[in-house]
């Protein structure tokens, strides 16, 4: 399984698709991409290889965007098919999610949702997580980093996750807790991804972050990372690989 996403100034489905290729080797059973395309998020999602992935979108979504995320699944709670596959929306449909890992406790946070008036298309525990940094960037009236800083320390489980937010369009929220995550830096423009093999070919600046740590990847501004638990601030490691 593995995520990979862009923001930046270029086309990034290619480099979105490209990168959930080079990822296939950690093994999945579907993939998916979302691309942000200046005013909606158009998705697409499939069962099966990255290759079903390309025919599916050529059919069926336009790409054009600058920022994109992509998934490569293995399934843990839900059966392997297209709408358990990742990305997953929010309820709203503002917000979007990919997620390598497990949330143990879904169930019952799924309650306290579903109690609250949220509907769950798929099985997986992912859009449980979505809709929980929803219904807290709601409640709470937080920014989206914050909201999803606050969503995860209600959840028990292990994660590599990136949030968009169509009402945030600069900005990408990562978070880190036993699945790998890395961030490609270059000029103006920001990689993610499970390891750096994505985004070698456009960068050698890495930062890799450590487990219940968050980054806050905006345009301009850069990158801010912070404890998951504690809130304390961490100063980026930015690490020129040699690859
Ligand atoms: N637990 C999530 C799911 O089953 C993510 C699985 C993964 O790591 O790809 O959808």
């Amino acid at each position: 399984c593995g995520i990979v996403g862009y923001i930046g100034h270029r086309e990034a489905f290619p480099i979105v698709l490209e990168g959930l290729k080079r990822l296939e080797y950690r093994g999945y059973d579907s993939a998916g991409i979302a691309v942000y395309n200046g005013e909606n998020i158009e998705l697409c999602k499939t069962k099966g290889k990255v290759s079903d992935l390309e025919n599916k979108v050529k059919a069926e979504m336009n790409t054009s965007g600058t920022v994109a995320i992509g998934h490569t699944r293995w399934a843990t709670h839900g059966v392997p098919n297209d709408v358990n596959s990742h990305p997953h929306y929010s309820n709203s449909g503002e917000l979007v999610i990919i997620h390598n890992g497990i949330i143990e406790n879904y169930a019952s946070l799924k309650k306290e949702l579903i109690a609250r008036g949220y509907t769950f298309k798929s099985d997986t525990d992912t859009e449980v997580l979505i809709n929980l940094i929803e219904d807290v960037q709601k409640n709470e009236n937080v920014k989206l980093g914050k909201a999803v800083q606050i969503a995860l320390n209600q959840v028990i489980g292990a994660y590599a996750i990136a949030v968009f937010d169509k009402k945030k369009p600069n900005e990408i929220v990562v978070a880190k807790l036993g699945s790998p995550l890395a961030i490609g830096v270059g000029e103006n423009e920001f990689f993610i991804a499970s390891d750096a093999t994505p985004f070698l070919e456009y960068t050698k600046k890495a930062i890799y972050l450590e487990d219940e740590q968050m980054a806050i990847v905006r345009l301009k501004k850069g990158i801010k990372i912070r404890k998951i638990k504690t809130d304390s601030v961490v100063a980026p490691y930015v690490q020129e690989l040699q690859m």
